[in-house]
């Protein structure tokens, strides 16, 4: 069975959903769990006339605060907690591969994906990955 789960989320509430397919999982399997979230970079330009000097800066200290709230609540460790700047697909796989993960869990679509379709992000893991990928089928959106 797996021994360790890679949760790979964006930080919004639909992860709630899948945090507790990761739960029921992990209480099964009773697998290390790590997690990683990933900031992509913005446009090298400055955001000062916003009267925001560092975005990305602050982008990262704020998943920091999430993922940490995060590893709290599944009681992950901050060395199995990963916020990781690049891009997402890239950055995920990476992950799944220097951590030995043999299961990669996402949800199907982000925030601002279609509901019907797998999103982006979603379809680069399962096409990337070396391991096992779940994709968790999130609620339709009601926005
Ligand atoms: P998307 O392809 O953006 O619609 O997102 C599908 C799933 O990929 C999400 O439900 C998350 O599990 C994962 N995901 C999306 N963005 C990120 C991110 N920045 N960091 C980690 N995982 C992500």
């Amino acid at each position: 069975m797996y021994k360790h789960i890679l949760l790979a989320t964006d930080l919004t509430e639909d992860t709630e959903y899948v945090i507790e397919k990761v739960r029921e999982l992990r209480s099964l399997t009773h697998a290390k769990l790590s997690i990683i979230h990933v900031v992509e970079p913005l446009p090298g330009y400055s955001y000062a006339y916003l009267g925001i000097e560092d975005i990305e800066g602050q982008l990262i200290d704020e998943a920091k605060q999430s993922i940490e709230k995060l590893g709290q609540r599944l009681n992950v460790g901050a060395s199995d907690l990963f916020v990781e700047i690049g891009p997402t697909k890239t950055k995920i796989l990476k992950i799944a591969d220097d951590v030995n993960a043999d299961l990669i869990v996402c949800g199907s679509h982000g925030r601002h994906g279609l509901s019907l379709l797998l999103g982006s992000t979603a379809n680069a893991i399962l096409h990337g990955a070396k391991c096992d990928v779940l994709t968790v089928r999130l609620p339709e959106s009601t926005d």
